[in-house]
């Protein structure tokens, strides 16, 4: 694949931990299909990046299924393998090879300021494990294979992006200009809180509304999500800009109703309108908008041969980079002689 003139390359990934939420949702994929709609699209590639699901303890077994899961679950949001590469980390080995070159590259310092780091060795006490550690390194290594410039995340990526721009960095100045700097494109909800109001919404912390839900959980889980804490009473007045069900609001109603969003912000703010009815207007609006993604996962889920092809075809694109970046780099670091003296 060769980039046409002016044309961009992003990548991103998506862990296969859990069914996805309306934090991947809104923070990520979301903008990864409005990117593909676009009128110029970029070059893309978004990737399954199921080495990365290795840190945390699951099933063994599990992991092909939970892929093929999350590629059905794309594909029904919208992303259109025909023009976009979507493909299986662990199909593609050179993420790795580069993962372990970048590790002599990237500083032990910058690895230890990460907090996503600290909070999941929080919650994963018992298996604090290298990996979870290393992870930025094989995510830069993820990102820079592509020589990609633009990488659309939630704000949780960040740090890491930047420890992406800093391999680069280093890598560049000891070995020759090989690799762009990415930077991160954030969407509007870079950060969706999870329905306890506490920490960002994940997949691993079981704060979610996941893009399968059916509509009488999604109804269920609304009814006791956090909203204002201030506002203890119906009467009290309301701060929507505090408020995880004011922000869901403006993505589910606000696109086509703008004018509702204005309504409910002010009638919050003066009490006409209770949280109780609040939510039960957001959870029409979400049942409504997620019906048609889960039928359409749920068709997909029941062609596991057909996702299999389309994964095979994306490794296929994703590996004719990835071969000649490795060639690239094996001969900027040395353990390759250059083609014209062999
Ligand atoms: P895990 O808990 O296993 O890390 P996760 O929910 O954080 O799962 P990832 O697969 O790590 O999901 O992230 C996929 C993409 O979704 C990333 O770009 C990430 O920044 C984004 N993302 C994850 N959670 C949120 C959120 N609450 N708000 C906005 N974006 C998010
Ligand atoms: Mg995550």
């Amino acid at each position: 694949m060769t980039e046409s003139k002016g044309r961009q390359r992003i990548f991103s990934g998506i862990q296969p931990t859990g069914e996805p939420h309306l934090g991947n949702y809104l923070g990520a994929i979301r903008q990864w299909v409005q990117q593909q709609n676009a009128p110029a699209p970029h070059d893309a590639l978004y990737s399954i990046v199921d080495y990365h699901a290795l840190t945390i303890e699951m099933e063994p077994g599990s992991l092909d299924r939970f892929t093929l899961d999350l590629t059905a679950s794309l594909l029904a949001c919208g992303l259109d393998p025909e023009r976009i590469t979507l493909f299986r980390q662990s199909d593609v080995p050179e993420h790795t090879e580069l993962g372990w070159i970048f590790s002599c590259v990237a500083a032990m310092g910058d690895l230890h300021r990460m907090t996503q780091f600290k909070d999941k060795a929080d919650q994963n006490k018992d298996n604090v494990n290298v990996g979870l550690f290393a992870y930025p390194v094989l995510q830069s290594a993820d990102i820079l294979l592509y020589k990609a410039n633009l990488v659309p995340v939630g704000d949780d990526q960040v740090q890491h992006l930047e420890l992406a721009r800093e391999c680069a960095r280093r890598f560049n100045r000891r070995f020759g200009e090989t690799f762009p700097e990415p930077q991160p494109l954030l969407s509007t909800v870079p950060r969706l809180k999870g329905l306890d109001g506490s920490a960002k919404m994940s997949k691993s912390k079981g704060n979610t509304v996941s893009l399968s839900e059916a509509p009488e959980q999604i109804r269920a889980k609304l009814k006791v999500a956090v909203t204002d804490p201030a506002r203890l009473r119906r009467n009290d007045p309301g701060h929507p800009e505090v408020c995880n069900v004011f922000t869901l609001h403006g993505c589910f109603t606000g696109p086509a109703n703008p004018a509702r969003v204005a309504a409910i912000e002010a009638d919050c703010r003066s009490a006409a309108l209770g949280c109780v009815d609040c939510k039960k207007e957001l959870a029409d609006r979400i049942v409504e908008q997620l019906g048609p993604i889960r039928d359409r996962q749920a068709a997909w889920r029941a062609r596991p041969d057909d996702l299999r092809d389309l994964l095979e075809k994306g490794r296929r694109k994703a590996a004719e980079i990835a071969r000649a970046t490795m060639e690239e780099v094996r001969v900027r670091i040395g353990v390759r002689a250059p083609p014209n003296s062999r």
